[in-house]
Protein backbone atom coordinates (compact mmCIF):
# COMPACT_ATOMS: atom_id res chain seq x y z
CA UNK A 1 0.00 0.00 0.00
CA UNK A 2 3.02 2.19 0.85
CA UNK A 3 4.55 1.39 -2.07
CA UNK A 4 1.06 2.43 -3.97
CA UNK A 5 1.35 5.71 -2.45
CA UNK A 6 4.66 6.48 -3.07
CA UNK A 7 4.24 5.54 -6.65
CA UNK A 8 0.64 8.15 -6.69
CA UNK A 9 2.51 10.75 -5.00
CA UNK A 10 5.77 10.52 -7.78
CA UNK A 11 3.04 10.16 -10.65
CA UNK A 12 1.73 13.61 -9.07
CA UNK A 13 4.62 15.44 -8.33
CA UNK A 14 5.72 14.50 -12.25
CA UNK A 15 2.66 15.60 -13.71
CA UNK A 16 2.56 18.62 -11.83
CA UNK A 17 5.93 19.52 -13.14
CA UNK A 18 4.74 18.24 -16.80
CA UNK A 19 2.19 20.75 -16.24
CA UNK A 20 4.44 23.75 -15.28
CA UNK A 21 6.74 23.06 -17.78
CA UNK A 22 4.08 22.45 -20.29
CA UNK A 23 2.76 26.05 -20.33
CA UNK A 24 5.87 27.24 -20.89
CA UNK A 25 6.35 27.42 -24.16
CA UNK A 26 9.38 28.69 -27.01
CA UNK A 27 9.32 30.35 -30.10
CA UNK A 28 11.61 32.22 -32.27
CA UNK A 29 11.61 35.56 -34.26
CA UNK A 30 13.42 37.89 -36.42
CA UNK A 31 13.55 41.59 -36.59
CA UNK A 32 15.01 44.19 -39.06
CA UNK A 33 18.35 45.16 -37.43
CA UNK A 34 20.87 47.53 -39.36
CA UNK A 35 23.00 45.05 -40.13
CA UNK A 36 20.34 42.43 -41.29
CA UNK A 37 18.09 39.87 -38.94
CA UNK A 38 17.76 39.70 -35.16
CA UNK A 39 16.46 36.53 -34.45
CA UNK A 40 16.05 35.64 -30.72
CA UNK A 41 14.46 32.77 -29.15
CA UNK A 42 11.69 33.64 -25.95
CA UNK A 43 10.62 30.94 -23.61
CA UNK A 44 7.04 32.57 -21.61
CA UNK A 45 3.81 31.35 -21.09
CA UNK A 46 0.53 33.74 -20.69
CA UNK A 47 2.13 35.21 -17.99
CA UNK A 48 5.14 35.96 -17.85
CA UNK A 49 8.20 35.67 -20.08
CA UNK A 50 10.84 33.94 -18.41
CA UNK A 51 14.46 34.32 -20.80
CA UNK A 52 14.66 35.93 -24.56
CA UNK A 53 18.41 34.78 -25.83
CA UNK A 54 19.87 36.30 -29.10
CA UNK A 55 20.43 33.50 -31.65
CA UNK A 56 21.83 35.90 -34.21
CA UNK A 57 22.78 39.40 -34.67
CA UNK A 58 25.43 41.19 -36.90
CA UNK A 59 25.22 44.95 -35.02
CA UNK A 60 27.61 47.42 -34.83
CA UNK A 61 29.84 46.70 -32.10
CA UNK A 62 29.69 49.01 -29.27
CA UNK A 63 26.52 50.47 -29.71
CA UNK A 64 23.91 47.61 -31.44
CA UNK A 65 25.31 44.73 -30.36
CA UNK A 66 24.69 46.84 -26.27
CA UNK A 67 21.35 46.65 -27.14
CA UNK A 68 21.40 43.44 -28.11
CA UNK A 69 22.55 42.25 -24.60
CA UNK A 70 20.64 44.89 -22.25
CA UNK A 71 17.55 45.31 -23.97
CA UNK A 72 16.65 41.12 -23.66
CA UNK A 73 17.19 41.64 -19.97
CA UNK A 74 14.54 44.70 -19.82
CA UNK A 75 12.17 43.17 -21.09
CA UNK A 76 12.93 40.00 -18.90
CA UNK A 77 13.01 41.98 -15.75
CA UNK A 78 9.91 43.91 -16.91
CA UNK A 79 7.93 41.22 -17.93
CA UNK A 80 6.75 43.64 -20.96
CA UNK A 81 8.03 44.51 -24.73
CA UNK A 82 7.81 48.47 -23.75
CA UNK A 83 11.22 48.74 -22.52
CA UNK A 84 13.38 51.87 -23.14
CA UNK A 85 15.74 51.51 -26.55
CA UNK A 86 18.59 52.28 -25.68
CA UNK A 87 19.99 55.31 -26.60
CA UNK A 88 21.81 55.76 -30.18
CA UNK A 89 20.82 51.68 -31.11
CA UNK A 90 16.77 52.61 -31.29
CA UNK A 91 16.88 50.82 -34.63
CA UNK A 92 18.54 47.59 -33.20
CA UNK A 93 16.55 47.97 -29.88
CA UNK A 94 13.14 48.26 -31.87
CA UNK A 95 14.40 44.80 -33.83
CA UNK A 96 14.75 43.13 -31.04
CA UNK A 97 11.48 44.01 -29.55
CA UNK A 98 9.28 42.81 -33.28
CA UNK A 99 11.60 39.89 -32.77
CA UNK A 100 10.59 38.99 -29.36
CA UNK A 101 7.22 39.99 -31.04
CA UNK A 102 6.91 37.44 -33.45
CA UNK A 103 8.78 34.79 -31.15
CA UNK A 104 5.88 35.16 -28.67
CA UNK A 105 2.93 34.78 -31.85
CA UNK A 106 4.83 32.01 -32.79
CA UNK A 107 4.75 30.28 -29.64
CA UNK A 108 1.28 31.06 -29.50
CA UNK A 109 0.76 33.83 -27.18
CA UNK A 110 -0.40 37.31 -27.50
CA UNK A 111 2.47 40.16 -27.66
CA UNK A 112 -0.14 42.47 -26.91
CA UNK A 113 -0.51 40.86 -23.13
CA UNK A 114 3.03 42.25 -22.80
CA UNK A 115 2.22 45.93 -23.25
CA UNK A 116 2.06 46.92 -19.65
CA UNK A 117 3.72 50.12 -18.92
CA UNK A 118 6.80 49.71 -16.80
CA UNK A 119 6.04 51.11 -13.59
CA UNK A 120 8.99 53.57 -12.76
CA UNK A 121 10.55 53.82 -9.36
CA UNK A 122 8.99 56.76 -6.53
CA UNK A 123 8.72 60.11 -8.22
CA UNK A 124 12.28 61.82 -8.18
CA UNK A 125 12.39 65.41 -7.86
CA UNK A 126 13.09 66.82 -11.53
CA UNK A 127 16.09 68.73 -12.45
CA UNK A 128 15.55 71.86 -15.29
CA UNK A 129 17.63 71.56 -17.93
CA UNK A 130 17.70 73.88 -21.13
CA UNK A 131 18.46 71.64 -24.78
CA UNK A 132 18.84 73.75 -28.11
CA UNK A 133 18.54 72.47 -31.52
CA UNK A 134 17.18 74.61 -34.83
CA UNK A 135 14.07 72.21 -35.41
CA UNK A 136 12.28 70.38 -32.36
CA UNK A 137 9.87 67.64 -33.47
CA UNK A 138 7.27 66.55 -31.66
CA UNK A 139 6.06 63.12 -31.77
CA UNK A 140 8.29 60.13 -33.51
CA UNK A 141 5.55 58.22 -35.64
CA UNK A 142 5.15 58.85 -39.30
CA UNK A 143 5.12 62.22 -39.76
CA UNK A 144 7.68 62.69 -36.89
CA UNK A 145 10.28 60.39 -38.47
CA UNK A 146 9.67 61.38 -41.71
CA UNK A 147 9.91 65.53 -40.74
CA UNK A 148 13.21 64.76 -38.80
CA UNK A 149 14.98 63.11 -41.62
CA UNK A 150 13.87 65.47 -44.34
CA UNK A 151 14.71 68.23 -41.99
CA UNK A 152 18.27 67.05 -41.39
CA UNK A 153 18.47 66.31 -45.02
CA UNK A 154 17.77 69.93 -45.54
CA UNK A 155 20.85 70.90 -42.72
CA UNK A 156 19.11 71.62 -39.68
CA UNK A 157 19.89 70.38 -36.18
CA UNK A 158 16.74 68.26 -35.37
CA UNK A 159 15.80 67.12 -31.97
CA UNK A 160 12.64 64.92 -31.84
CA UNK A 161 10.67 64.20 -28.56
CA UNK A 162 8.78 61.17 -28.18
CA UNK A 163 6.46 60.16 -24.99
CA UNK A 164 6.47 56.68 -25.36
CA UNK A 165 9.14 54.44 -24.67
CA UNK A 166 9.31 53.21 -28.50
CA UNK A 167 9.02 55.04 -32.09
CA UNK A 168 6.03 54.33 -34.03
CA UNK A 169 2.78 55.69 -33.12
CA UNK A 170 -0.19 54.56 -34.79
CA UNK A 171 1.93 54.52 -37.78
CA UNK A 172 3.34 51.50 -36.50
CA UNK A 173 0.14 49.49 -36.76
CA UNK A 174 -0.37 50.85 -40.36
CA UNK A 175 -1.26 47.30 -42.60
CA UNK A 176 -1.91 48.30 -45.46
CA UNK A 177 0.51 50.45 -48.12
CA UNK A 178 0.65 54.20 -48.98
CA UNK A 179 -1.73 55.80 -51.41
CA UNK A 180 0.04 57.29 -54.26
CA UNK A 181 -0.85 58.32 -57.96
CA UNK A 182 1.19 58.61 -61.51
CA UNK A 183 4.04 56.60 -59.94
CA UNK A 184 6.62 54.31 -61.66
CA UNK A 185 6.08 51.77 -59.84
CA UNK A 186 2.43 51.98 -61.33
CA UNK A 187 3.80 52.34 -64.54
CA UNK A 188 6.14 49.23 -64.08
CA UNK A 189 2.43 47.27 -63.35
CA UNK A 190 1.25 48.87 -66.73
CA UNK A 191 -1.22 50.59 -64.25
CA UNK A 192 -1.37 54.17 -66.43
CA UNK A 193 -5.43 55.38 -65.18
CA UNK A 194 -4.52 56.34 -61.78
CA UNK A 195 -3.60 59.62 -61.86
CA UNK A 196 -3.20 62.91 -59.23
CA UNK A 197 -6.87 63.95 -60.49
CA UNK A 198 -8.82 60.39 -59.97
CA UNK A 199 -6.48 60.45 -56.67
CA UNK A 200 -7.92 63.82 -55.44
CA UNK A 201 -11.77 62.78 -56.79
CA UNK A 202 -11.34 59.48 -54.60
CA UNK A 203 -10.27 61.39 -51.82
CA UNK A 204 -12.69 63.89 -51.63
CA UNK A 205 -15.59 61.76 -52.71
CA UNK A 206 -14.26 59.03 -49.72
CA UNK A 207 -14.16 62.32 -47.29
CA UNK A 208 -18.16 63.40 -48.69
CA UNK A 209 -16.51 66.48 -49.97
CA UNK A 210 -16.01 67.66 -46.57
CA UNK A 211 -12.38 68.10 -47.19
CA UNK A 212 -9.75 70.72 -47.31
CA UNK A 213 -9.32 70.61 -51.53
CA UNK A 214 -6.02 72.69 -51.46
CA UNK A 215 -4.52 69.79 -48.96
CA UNK A 216 -5.65 66.99 -50.88
CA UNK A 217 -4.36 68.61 -54.02
CA UNK A 218 -0.71 69.03 -51.99
CA UNK A 219 -0.89 65.35 -50.92
CA UNK A 220 -1.90 64.16 -54.64
CA UNK A 221 0.53 65.92 -56.25
CA UNK A 222 3.40 65.24 -54.49
CA UNK A 223 2.73 61.53 -53.75
CA UNK A 224 4.77 60.39 -56.48
CA UNK A 225 7.74 61.90 -55.24
CA UNK A 226 7.09 61.03 -52.07
CA UNK A 227 7.30 57.55 -52.68
CA UNK A 228 10.20 57.70 -54.89
CA UNK A 229 11.97 59.66 -51.80
CA UNK A 230 11.12 56.75 -49.63
CA UNK A 231 12.87 54.36 -51.99
CA UNK A 232 15.80 56.84 -52.13
CA UNK A 233 15.90 56.00 -48.40
CA UNK A 234 16.51 52.71 -48.40
CA UNK A 235 12.51 51.72 -48.04
CA UNK A 236 11.01 50.95 -51.75
CA UNK A 237 6.95 50.31 -51.86
CA UNK A 238 6.72 48.73 -54.95
CA UNK A 239 3.73 46.70 -55.09
CA UNK A 240 0.74 48.44 -56.32
CA UNK A 241 -3.10 47.07 -55.59
CA UNK A 242 -6.85 48.71 -54.77
CA UNK A 243 -7.82 49.74 -51.65
CA UNK A 244 -11.52 50.89 -50.24
CA UNK A 245 -13.08 53.43 -51.43
CA UNK A 246 -10.52 53.93 -54.55
CA UNK A 247 -11.68 53.58 -57.94
CA UNK A 248 -8.34 52.76 -58.87
CA UNK A 249 -4.91 51.19 -57.74
CA UNK A 250 -2.98 53.77 -55.98
CA UNK A 251 -1.73 51.37 -53.27
CA UNK A 252 1.91 50.70 -52.75
CA UNK A 253 3.00 48.44 -50.47
CA UNK A 254 6.77 46.34 -49.68
CA UNK A 255 7.69 43.83 -51.93
CA UNK A 256 7.66 40.95 -49.05
CA UNK A 257 3.96 41.46 -48.24
CA UNK A 258 5.14 42.83 -45.09
CA UNK A 259 2.08 45.59 -43.04
CA UNK A 260 3.54 49.13 -44.38
CA UNK A 261 3.76 50.44 -40.53
CA UNK A 262 6.58 48.47 -39.34
CA UNK A 263 8.40 48.48 -42.23
CA UNK A 264 8.41 52.17 -42.60
CA UNK A 265 9.07 52.96 -39.20
CA UNK A 266 11.99 50.65 -39.18
CA UNK A 267 13.54 52.26 -42.34
CA UNK A 268 12.63 55.57 -41.00
CA UNK A 269 14.18 54.77 -37.62
CA UNK A 270 17.55 53.67 -39.65
CA UNK A 271 17.43 56.33 -41.42
CA UNK A 272 17.55 58.97 -38.60
CA UNK A 273 19.72 57.02 -36.57
CA UNK A 274 22.17 56.76 -39.92
CA UNK A 275 21.96 60.23 -40.05
CA UNK A 276 22.85 60.77 -36.37
CA UNK A 277 19.31 62.24 -35.59
CA UNK A 278 19.05 62.50 -31.71
CA UNK A 279 15.54 60.82 -30.40
CA UNK A 280 14.88 61.08 -27.28
CA UNK A 281 12.02 58.25 -25.84
CA UNK A 282 9.86 59.02 -22.50
CA UNK A 283 10.20 62.37 -22.96
CA UNK A 284 6.75 64.13 -23.21
CA UNK A 285 6.21 67.74 -24.85
CA UNK A 286 3.72 70.12 -22.89
CA UNK A 287 3.87 73.10 -23.70
CA UNK A 288 4.35 75.26 -26.86
CA UNK A 289 7.15 78.15 -26.51
CA UNK A 290 5.80 81.40 -27.94
CA UNK A 291 7.87 85.03 -27.91
CA UNK A 292 6.70 87.44 -29.96
CA UNK A 293 3.96 85.28 -31.73
CA UNK A 294 6.16 83.13 -32.64
CA UNK A 295 6.90 79.44 -31.89
CA UNK A 296 10.74 79.18 -30.02
CA UNK A 297 10.76 75.72 -28.70
CA UNK A 298 8.93 73.07 -26.32
CA UNK A 299 8.26 72.29 -22.54
CA UNK A 300 8.76 68.91 -22.10
CA UNK A 301 9.82 66.20 -19.16
CA UNK A 302 11.38 62.24 -18.79
CA UNK A 303 11.17 60.89 -15.45
CA UNK A 304 13.87 62.83 -14.65
CA UNK A 305 13.77 66.30 -15.86
CA UNK A 306 12.05 69.43 -17.06
CA UNK A 307 13.59 70.34 -20.10
CA UNK A 308 13.32 74.04 -22.07
CA UNK A 309 13.85 73.18 -25.89
CA UNK A 310 14.93 76.63 -27.53
CA UNK A 311 14.58 75.67 -31.35
CA UNK A 312 14.06 77.95 -34.52
CA UNK A 313 10.53 76.02 -35.34
CA UNK A 314 8.48 73.52 -34.07
CA UNK A 315 7.22 70.78 -35.52
CA UNK A 316 4.16 68.76 -33.94
CA UNK A 317 3.65 65.37 -35.20
CA UNK A 318 2.12 63.72 -32.42
CA UNK A 319 -0.56 61.87 -34.24
CA UNK A 320 -4.70 62.13 -33.41
CA UNK A 321 -6.90 61.07 -30.11
CA UNK A 322 -8.26 57.81 -30.87
CA UNK A 323 -7.42 56.45 -27.69
CA UNK A 324 -9.15 59.67 -25.57
CA UNK A 325 -12.43 58.13 -24.51
CA UNK A 326 -13.60 61.56 -23.32
CA UNK A 327 -12.16 63.72 -25.73
CA UNK A 328 -14.28 61.53 -28.71
CA UNK A 329 -16.96 61.20 -26.58
CA UNK A 330 -17.21 65.20 -26.28
CA UNK A 331 -18.34 65.16 -30.10
CA UNK A 332 -19.57 61.68 -30.19
CA UNK A 333 -21.16 60.28 -26.97
CA UNK A 334 -22.25 56.66 -28.99
CA UNK A 335 -18.37 55.91 -29.25
CA UNK A 336 -18.01 55.60 -25.72
CA UNK A 337 -18.14 52.00 -25.35
CA UNK A 338 -16.35 51.06 -28.90
CA UNK A 339 -13.36 49.46 -28.98
CA UNK A 340 -10.14 51.29 -30.52
CA UNK A 341 -7.34 50.07 -32.71
CA UNK A 342 -5.34 53.04 -31.74
CA UNK A 343 -1.94 53.13 -29.62
CA UNK A 344 -2.68 54.38 -26.32
CA UNK A 345 -0.33 57.24 -26.91
CA UNK A 346 -2.98 58.60 -29.29
CA UNK A 347 -4.53 61.13 -27.26
CA UNK A 348 -4.65 64.49 -28.68
CA UNK A 349 -1.76 66.21 -27.07
CA UNK A 350 -0.54 68.56 -30.30
CA UNK A 351 -3.89 69.33 -30.60
CA UNK A 352 -4.29 70.86 -27.19
CA UNK A 353 -1.02 72.05 -27.29
CA UNK A 354 -1.79 74.05 -30.44
CA UNK A 355 -5.57 75.71 -29.32
CA UNK A 356 -3.16 76.86 -26.37
CA UNK A 357 -1.25 78.93 -28.81
CA UNK A 358 -4.34 80.19 -30.50
CA UNK A 359 -4.14 77.57 -33.20
CA UNK A 360 -7.46 76.64 -34.88
CA UNK A 361 -9.04 73.45 -35.03
CA UNK A 362 -11.05 71.69 -38.39
CA UNK A 363 -13.45 68.49 -38.32
CA UNK A 364 -12.89 67.17 -34.76
CA UNK A 365 -16.21 65.56 -34.37
CA UNK A 366 -15.01 63.18 -37.66
CA UNK A 367 -13.79 59.80 -36.07
CA UNK A 368 -13.55 57.19 -38.19
CA UNK A 369 -15.19 53.88 -37.59
CA UNK A 370 -13.09 50.87 -39.39
CA UNK A 371 -15.29 47.96 -40.12
CA UNK A 372 -12.77 44.92 -39.84
CA UNK A 373 -11.66 45.04 -36.12
CA UNK A 374 -11.64 41.95 -34.48
CA UNK A 375 -13.29 42.88 -31.26
CA UNK A 376 -11.25 40.64 -28.52
CA UNK A 377 -8.30 42.14 -28.45
CA UNK A 378 -9.34 45.64 -30.84
CA UNK A 379 -6.90 44.05 -33.73
CA UNK A 380 -7.12 45.80 -37.13
CA UNK A 381 -7.57 43.10 -39.73
CA UNK A 382 -6.16 45.30 -42.67
CA UNK A 383 -8.23 46.12 -45.13
CA UNK A 384 -5.65 45.11 -47.71
CA UNK A 385 -7.26 41.82 -47.34
CA UNK A 386 -10.34 42.69 -49.38
CA UNK A 387 -8.04 44.58 -51.57
CA UNK A 388 -6.51 41.03 -52.10
CA UNK A 389 -9.94 39.37 -52.61
CA UNK A 390 -11.37 38.82 -49.23
CA UNK A 391 -15.10 39.27 -48.83
CA UNK A 392 -17.43 39.94 -46.00
CA UNK A 393 -20.27 37.69 -45.10
CA UNK A 394 -23.05 37.97 -42.18
CA UNK A 395 -24.51 35.47 -40.07
CA UNK A 396 -26.83 34.40 -42.36
CA UNK A 397 -23.85 33.17 -44.41
CA UNK A 398 -25.05 36.31 -47.42
CA UNK A 399 -22.78 39.16 -48.49
CA UNK A 400 -24.06 42.58 -47.72
CA UNK A 401 -22.59 45.31 -48.94
CA UNK A 402 -19.87 46.27 -51.50
CA UNK A 403 -17.22 44.99 -49.37
CA UNK A 404 -15.05 47.85 -50.59
CA UNK A 405 -17.05 50.54 -49.91
CA UNK A 406 -15.38 53.34 -47.92
CA UNK A 407 -14.98 52.42 -44.61
CA UNK A 408 -17.77 54.76 -42.97
CA UNK A 409 -20.43 52.76 -45.50
CA UNK A 410 -19.17 49.26 -44.65
CA UNK A 411 -19.45 50.08 -41.14
CA UNK A 412 -22.65 51.46 -40.82
CA UNK A 413 -23.67 48.37 -43.22
CA UNK A 414 -22.15 46.20 -40.65
CA UNK A 415 -23.91 47.91 -37.81
CA UNK A 416 -27.39 47.13 -39.63
CA UNK A 417 -26.64 42.77 -39.69
CA UNK A 418 -27.70 40.37 -37.00
CA UNK A 419 -25.91 41.27 -33.58
CA UNK A 420 -23.99 43.93 -35.77
CA UNK A 421 -21.05 42.09 -36.80
CA UNK A 422 -19.86 40.13 -39.58
CA UNK A 423 -17.09 37.90 -40.75
CA UNK A 424 -13.99 38.03 -43.32
CA UNK A 425 -13.48 35.39 -45.61
CA UNK A 426 -10.25 34.58 -47.18
CA UNK A 427 -8.51 31.87 -49.02
CA UNK A 428 -4.75 30.04 -48.53
CA UNK A 429 -3.78 31.66 -51.55
CA UNK A 430 -4.87 35.18 -50.15
CA UNK A 431 -2.59 34.05 -47.06
CA UNK A 432 0.46 33.11 -48.91
CA UNK A 433 0.60 36.75 -50.44
CA UNK A 434 -0.02 38.26 -47.30
CA UNK A 435 2.26 38.06 -44.16
CA UNK A 436 -0.79 39.99 -41.79
CA UNK A 437 -3.21 37.39 -42.85
CA UNK A 438 -0.42 34.61 -41.88
CA UNK A 439 -0.27 36.15 -38.59
CA UNK A 440 -4.17 37.21 -37.56
CA UNK A 441 -4.47 32.99 -38.13
CA UNK A 442 -1.26 32.21 -35.84
CA UNK A 443 -2.94 34.51 -33.44
CA UNK A 444 -5.76 32.24 -33.35
CA UNK A 445 -8.35 34.94 -34.66
CA UNK A 446 -9.63 32.89 -37.80
CA UNK A 447 -11.74 29.57 -37.65
CA UNK A 448 -10.91 27.21 -41.10
CA UNK A 449 -12.24 24.60 -42.95
CA UNK A 450 -11.03 22.79 -46.37
CA UNK A 451 -14.77 23.51 -47.34
CA UNK A 452 -17.21 26.26 -47.64
CA UNK A 453 -19.20 23.84 -45.20
CA UNK A 454 -16.86 22.97 -42.67
CA UNK A 455 -15.64 26.76 -43.04
CA UNK A 456 -19.48 27.89 -42.21
CA UNK A 457 -19.92 25.39 -39.97
CA UNK A 458 -16.94 26.12 -37.81
CA UNK A 459 -17.79 29.72 -38.01
CA UNK A 460 -20.80 28.90 -36.25
CA UNK A 461 -23.22 29.44 -38.73
CA UNK A 462 -26.64 26.95 -38.49
CA UNK A 463 -29.58 25.90 -40.53
CA UNK A 464 -29.91 27.41 -43.82
CA UNK A 465 -26.82 29.93 -43.26
CA UNK A 466 -24.86 26.93 -44.36
CA UNK A 467 -25.74 26.18 -47.53
CA UNK A 468 -26.31 30.09 -48.38
CA UNK A 469 -22.29 30.68 -47.22
CA UNK A 470 -21.48 27.92 -49.64
CA UNK A 471 -24.03 29.63 -52.78
CA UNK A 472 -22.45 33.05 -51.91
CA UNK A 473 -18.85 31.32 -52.26
CA UNK A 474 -19.71 30.10 -55.39
CA UNK A 475 -21.48 33.11 -56.64
CA UNK A 476 -18.31 34.89 -55.47
CA UNK A 477 -16.27 33.28 -57.67
CA UNK A 478 -17.87 33.62 -60.70
CA UNK A 479 -18.19 37.12 -60.01
CA UNK A 480 -14.47 37.06 -60.24
CA UNK A 481 -14.24 35.09 -63.16
CA UNK A 482 -16.90 37.33 -64.93
CA UNK A 483 -15.34 40.52 -63.09
CA UNK A 484 -18.42 41.50 -62.45
CA UNK A 485 -20.33 41.76 -59.14
CA UNK A 486 -23.76 41.66 -60.21
CA UNK A 487 -24.99 42.19 -56.21
CA UNK A 488 -23.52 44.92 -54.72
CA UNK A 489 -21.19 46.35 -57.65
CA UNK A 490 -17.92 45.86 -56.28
CA UNK A 491 -15.12 47.00 -58.75
CA UNK A 492 -11.79 46.62 -57.16
CA UNK A 493 -9.70 43.99 -55.33
CA UNK A 494 -11.16 41.02 -57.87
CA UNK A 495 -7.75 39.60 -59.24
CA UNK A 496 -8.46 36.73 -57.41
CA UNK A 497 -11.50 34.61 -56.33
CA UNK A 498 -11.54 32.68 -53.18
CA UNK A 499 -10.83 29.01 -54.52
CA UNK A 500 -7.99 27.34 -52.94
CA UNK A 501 -8.52 25.37 -49.99
CA UNK A 502 -8.43 25.63 -46.85
CA UNK A 503 -10.79 28.45 -46.12
CA UNK A 504 -10.55 30.90 -43.46
CA UNK A 505 -13.18 33.57 -41.34
CA UNK A 506 -12.83 36.32 -38.88
CA UNK A 507 -15.26 38.05 -36.70
CA UNK A 508 -15.66 41.52 -37.15
CA UNK A 509 -17.11 44.21 -36.27
CA UNK A 510 -16.60 48.42 -36.60
CA UNK A 511 -13.79 50.06 -34.13
CA UNK A 512 -12.57 53.21 -33.70
CA UNK A 513 -9.62 53.91 -36.27
CA UNK A 514 -8.68 57.20 -37.22
CA UNK A 515 -9.35 60.58 -36.41
CA UNK A 516 -9.92 62.95 -39.04
CA UNK A 517 -9.95 66.22 -37.08
CA UNK A 518 -7.34 68.30 -35.76
CA UNK A 519 -4.86 71.09 -36.21
CA UNK A 520 -5.88 73.80 -39.41
CA UNK A 521 -2.97 73.88 -41.24
CA UNK A 522 -1.94 75.80 -44.97
CA UNK A 523 -0.52 73.44 -47.64
CA UNK A 524 2.97 74.34 -46.34
CA UNK A 525 1.85 72.55 -42.80
CA UNK A 526 2.29 75.56 -41.20
CA UNK A 527 -0.33 75.87 -38.29
CA UNK A 528 -3.32 78.29 -38.80
CA UNK A 529 -5.19 80.27 -35.84
CA UNK A 530 -8.23 81.13 -34.70
CA UNK A 531 -7.74 84.44 -37.04
CA UNK A 532 -7.09 82.35 -40.37
CA UNK A 533 -3.62 84.14 -39.72
CA UNK A 534 0.17 81.65 -40.40
CA UNK A 535 1.20 81.03 -36.59
CA UNK A 536 5.17 81.39 -37.59
CA UNK A 537 7.53 79.01 -36.76
CA UNK A 538 4.59 76.29 -36.06
CA UNK A 539 4.54 73.20 -38.21
CA UNK A 540 2.19 70.59 -38.28
CA UNK A 541 1.86 67.18 -40.39
CA UNK A 542 -0.09 63.56 -40.24
CA UNK A 543 -2.73 62.49 -37.78
CA UNK A 544 -2.61 65.79 -35.53
CA UNK A 545 -3.80 68.23 -38.45
CA UNK A 546 -7.21 68.07 -40.16
CA UNK A 547 -9.01 68.63 -43.07
CA UNK A 548 -6.64 66.18 -45.59
CA UNK A 549 -9.54 63.49 -44.83
CA UNK A 550 -12.83 65.13 -44.56
CA UNK A 551 -15.23 63.57 -43.46
CA UNK A 552 -13.99 59.98 -43.91
CA UNK A 553 -10.77 58.59 -44.81
CA UNK A 554 -10.19 56.21 -47.14
CA UNK A 555 -7.61 53.47 -46.77
CA UNK A 556 -3.64 53.93 -47.57
CA UNK A 557 -4.45 57.49 -47.10
CA UNK A 558 -2.74 58.15 -43.74
CA UNK A 559 0.20 56.86 -44.83
CA UNK A 560 0.28 59.28 -47.84
CA UNK A 561 -0.61 62.02 -45.21
CA UNK A 562 2.22 61.86 -43.01
CA UNK A 563 5.12 61.00 -45.75
CA UNK A 564 3.81 63.69 -47.69
CA UNK A 565 3.07 66.35 -44.73
CA UNK A 566 6.09 64.79 -43.19
CA UNK A 567 8.31 65.46 -45.81
CA UNK A 568 6.95 69.21 -46.41
CA UNK A 569 7.24 70.00 -42.87
CA UNK A 570 10.41 69.17 -42.27
CA UNK A 571 11.40 71.20 -45.42
CA UNK A 572 9.34 74.05 -44.64
CA UNK A 573 10.75 74.05 -41.10
CA UNK A 574 14.33 73.60 -41.68
CA UNK A 575 14.04 76.94 -44.20
CA UNK A 576 12.54 78.84 -41.28
CA UNK A 577 15.42 77.86 -39.03
CA UNK A 578 17.79 79.12 -42.02
CA UNK A 579 16.49 82.14 -41.73
CA UNK A 580 15.96 83.29 -37.92
P1 LIG B 1 1.37 60.19 -37.39
O1 LIG B 1 0.87 59.11 -38.30
O2 LIG B 1 0.68 61.45 -37.60
O3 LIG B 1 2.85 60.27 -37.39
P2 LIG B 1 1.46 58.53 -35.02
O4 LIG B 1 0.39 58.13 -34.11
O5 LIG B 1 2.09 57.51 -35.86
O6 LIG B 1 0.92 59.74 -35.90
O7 LIG B 1 2.66 59.19 -34.19
C1 LIG B 1 2.46 60.19 -33.23
C2 LIG B 1 3.53 60.03 -32.17
O8 LIG B 1 3.54 61.17 -31.31
C3 LIG B 1 3.30 58.83 -31.26
O9 LIG B 1 4.46 58.03 -31.22
C4 LIG B 1 2.98 59.46 -29.91
O10 LIG B 1 3.37 58.68 -28.80
C5 LIG B 1 3.76 60.76 -29.99
N1 LIG B 1 3.26 61.80 -29.06
C6 LIG B 1 1.98 62.15 -28.83
N2 LIG B 1 1.92 63.15 -27.93
C7 LIG B 1 3.19 63.45 -27.59
C8 LIG B 1 3.79 64.40 -26.70
N3 LIG B 1 3.05 65.22 -25.95
N4 LIG B 1 5.14 64.43 -26.59
C9 LIG B 1 5.91 63.58 -27.31
N5 LIG B 1 5.41 62.66 -28.16
C10 LIG B 1 4.07 62.60 -28.31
Amino acid sequence: MRKLIGILLALMLVCTGVLAENSKVTGVGKGNGIEGDVVVKVEADAEKIYSVEVLEQNETPGIGSVAAEKIPEAIVEANSLLVDSISGATVTSAAIVSAVREALTEAGLDPASFEKTVEKSAETEKTEAELTCDVVIVGAGGAGLTAAVRANQAGAKVLVLEKMPMVGGNSLKASGGMNCAGTKFQEAQGITDSGVEAFIEDTMNGGHQMNDLALVRKMAENSAEAVEWLASIGAPLPKVAATGGTTHKYLHSPEDGSPVGTYLIAKLSEQAEKQGIEIMLNTRATEILMENGVAVGVKAEDAEHIYTVKAKAVILATGGFGSNFELMSSFNPSLANAVTTNHPGAQGDGIKMAEAVGAATVDMDQIQLHPTVYQATSMLVSEKMRSLGAILVNQEGKRFTNDLATRDAVSAAELQQTGGYAYIIFDQKLVDHNKSAAEYIAKGMAATGDTYEKLAENMGLTGDAVAAFVETMNTWNKAVADGKDEEFGRNNGMDDDLSTAPFYAIQIAPGIHHTMGGIKINPDTEVINTDGAVIPGLYAAGETTGGVHGGNRIGGNAVCDFVVFGRIAGEKAADFAAQH
